[in-house]
């Protein structure tokens, strides 16, 4: 493995850097916030619904009534589904709109897909299936083969509904089931229902005027489109050599594409309204000699670690196992801790607020070398500085690449500023318009993201969502989240949700998942076992848990609101939804224990039990 060293980072003018960064954000700050986008339905339903990867194969309607119905089978339905398997629980079904498992992974097969993410951390279930990625930072195709071998390894295919979107919940009352309806007709009954559908499941489209004007081909990163382009997930892209192609969005999806579409294009023209910040790959393949000495539970450890980077902060001379981008800030702060005599300096991280100017520091340093890095490989200084991001560390997801900043190298490749105009002005039936200019293409890519932030009701696209008396989860989480654990909420009887609302925040986004089917699998199990017709959180359960989030609750606020728009902060709305969705930031680690120890007591206390 590599040694893993502090980076050489610039020193910076911290003030001035932050003037530009205000400056930054202001210039894309947009009135219509998350209302810029537009939903993949209607004209444009086959952005969301359309399968490019396998046909639909016509089935009869399914009309059964099963005990658990969990909704998507990407890593956190497998995950789940196993941890039924292990409270006990077999009659489940995993409903899918995609073709077979894989979630993220099976609809994103992108020209370049690969994870920015630590893979010995990141992908489930490791030890259990006996499996070690290649390499560190695996590509999209072993992502979505280990979604497949976690299906065979469990069994889990035999409980699969695939090209089935659930286009319904309502609890009903009178026979204490969710009735379920889906887009092939079925009218399914469950007695509990989870929600395992992921942040990243639904793509969405920028709302730029004239989108449906354009006369050309078009389609959205997560539905790539290789009869057009040809090609596949590691390039090659054989079809398009005539082609002009324009790509819009320049986020982790489209840095990772448009150097395969570059180099397949005659022409491509990247509009950008806020550049990514973009580390070295630093990819290596898995040493077999590291495997050999990996002891039993190494990937917690590994996990932990990477937590403590991410989240909390490493112990005195604790190494940094990721060492990647993600750490680097807090690799470069402990570097400077750890090399005064005995460790002296940590004393002073006692002191939040001192803690969070050393950090600061180093998040400054290291965006300048960021800075410094596009200056170093793209040649024309102009296409530099536009590529250049003014803003913090974390404000953006980070991306990990070697080959996007040479591509504005390239005599085919025309880099549009879009920031001053807050995003591209407009798209006509021949192409696209910037800055008053109109760039005339053949195809249009959409690397435009998803439905994360957005309205619920956007990113679950189920109605009615209805609980007891039909009640809609939309009304009640419409004022702030309400649950118990992040997992359930009063008046919904029998159902769980997963994901970052008012759960445990870590860096592996696997890692919370299992912390959640951990959890929902006791209880579905506990009340299968003790007959419970239904189990439901009690008004004051759920208060109480809403106080103890507000009780952890850390004010980032400043951070956030002075980030460039984007996802991570609701696009900068006064009230937007933080990305992690109001978590209990008393620690992941900390919400184990007490999760656990709520388990340990048998009680399910604040969980009213109805037999
Ligand atoms: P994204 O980060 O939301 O990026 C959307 C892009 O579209 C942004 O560059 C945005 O610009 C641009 N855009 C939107 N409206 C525009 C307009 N009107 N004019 C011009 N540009 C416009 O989406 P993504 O790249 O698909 O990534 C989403 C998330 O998925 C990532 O953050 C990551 O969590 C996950 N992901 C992970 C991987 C991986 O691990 N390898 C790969 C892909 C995706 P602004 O920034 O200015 O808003």
């Amino acid at each position: 493995m590599q040694n893993c060293e502090p980076t050489q980072t610039p020193d910076v003018d911290i003030a001035a850097l932050h003037e530009k960064y205000l400056h930054e954000r202001d210039k894309r700050l947009r009135s219509d916030g998350q209302a810029q986008y537009l939903e993949a339905e209607d004209d444009f339903a086959e952005f969301y619904e359309g399968d490019p990867h396998l046909p639909v194969v016509p089935r009869q309607p399914i009309t059964d009534d099963i005990d658990v119905v969990i909704l998507g089978g990407g890593f956190c339905g497998l995950i789940t589904a196993h941890r039924l398997q292990q409270a006990g629980v077999t009659d489940f079904k995993i409903v899918e709109l995609g073709g077979d498992f894989g979630g993220v992974w099976y609809w994103n097969r992108y020209p370049g897909i690969q994870i920015d993410s630590d893979a010995y951390c990141y992908l489930p279930l490791l030890e259990e299936t006996g499996f070690m990625p290649k390499e560190k930072f695996s590509k999209g195709d072993e992502c979505f083969e280990h979604a497949q071998r976690i299906g065979e390894h469990f069994g889990l295919y035999d409980h699969a509904l695939f090209h089935t979107l659930v286009q319904s919940l309502q609890w009903d009352g009178e026979i204490n089931r969710w009735q379920i309806t889906s887009n092939r007709g079925d009218a399914i009954r469950a007695r509990f229902v989870i929600m395992c559908q992921g942040p990243y499941n639904r793509p969405k489209l920028p709302g730029i005027p004239g989108i449906k004007d354009f006369k050309g081909h078009t389609f959205h990163t997560a539905r790539w489109d290789y009869d057009y382009t040809g090609g596949d997930l590691h390039g090659g892209l054989d079809k398009i050599g005539d082609k002009r192609i324009a790509v819009i969005g320049t986020g982790s999806s489209g840095v990772q594409a448009i150097p395969h579409l570059a180099r397949g294009a005659k022409h491509l023209t990247v509009f950008q309204r806020t550049p990514s910040y973009i580390f070295e790959r630093a990819n290596y393949p898995t040493d077999p000699e590291w495997v050999q000495t990996l002891e039993p539970g190494w990937r917690a450890a590994r996990q932990r670690n990477f937590h403590n980077a991410a989240f909390a902060f490493y112990n005195p001379g604790e190494p940094d196992l990721i060492c990647d981008g993600w750490t680097e800030v807090a690799r470069n702060m402990a570097a400077k801790l750890n090399a005064t005599e005995n460790f002296e300096g940590w004393a002073a991280l006692a002191d939040p607020a001192k803690f969070m100017e050393l950090k600061e520091i180093e998040d400054y340093r290291s965006m300048e070398r960021l800075r410094q890095r596009v200056e170093q490989i793209v040649e024309d200084p102009e296409t530099a500085e536009t590529l250049k991001p003014y803003y913090r560390n974390m404000c953006k997801r980070p991306v990990f690449n070697d080959e996007y900043l040479p591509t504005f190298n390239r005599p085919n490749v025309t880099l549009v500023d879009v920031s001053e105009t807050k995003g591209v002005e407009r798209i006509t039936e021949k192409g696209v318009v910037a800055n008053g200019v109109e760039y005339e293409v053949d195809c249009i890519v959409f690397a435009s993201g998803f439905e994360i932030t957005t309205a619920l009701e956007r990113q679950f696209d189920i109605t009615p969502f209805a609980g007891r008396d039909g009640v809609s989860l939309y009304d009640h989480w419409g004022k702030g989240f309400r649950t118990l654990h992040g997992v359930m909420a009063h008046g919904f009887p029998n159902h769980f949700a997963t994901g970052f609302v008012q759960g445990g925040v870590t860096a592996s986004t696997t890692l919370m998942f299992e912390q959640q089917a951990d959890h929902i699998s006791y209880i579905i199990g506990e009340a299968l076992r003790r007959d419970a017709t239904f189990v439901e959180p009690t008004p004051e359960a759920e208060e109480g848990w809403v106080q103890t989030i507000r009780e952890f609750a850390v004010d980032n606020s400043t951070f956030t609101t002075e980030c460039t728009p984007g996802y991570y902060n609701s696009e900068g709305e006064p009230n937007g939804r933080s990305f992690l969705g109001d978590p209990f930031w008393g620690g992941f680690y900390e919400l184990s224990d007490r999760l656990q120890a709520w388990r340990d007591t048998g009680e399910l206390d604040g969980l009213v039990l109805d037999k």
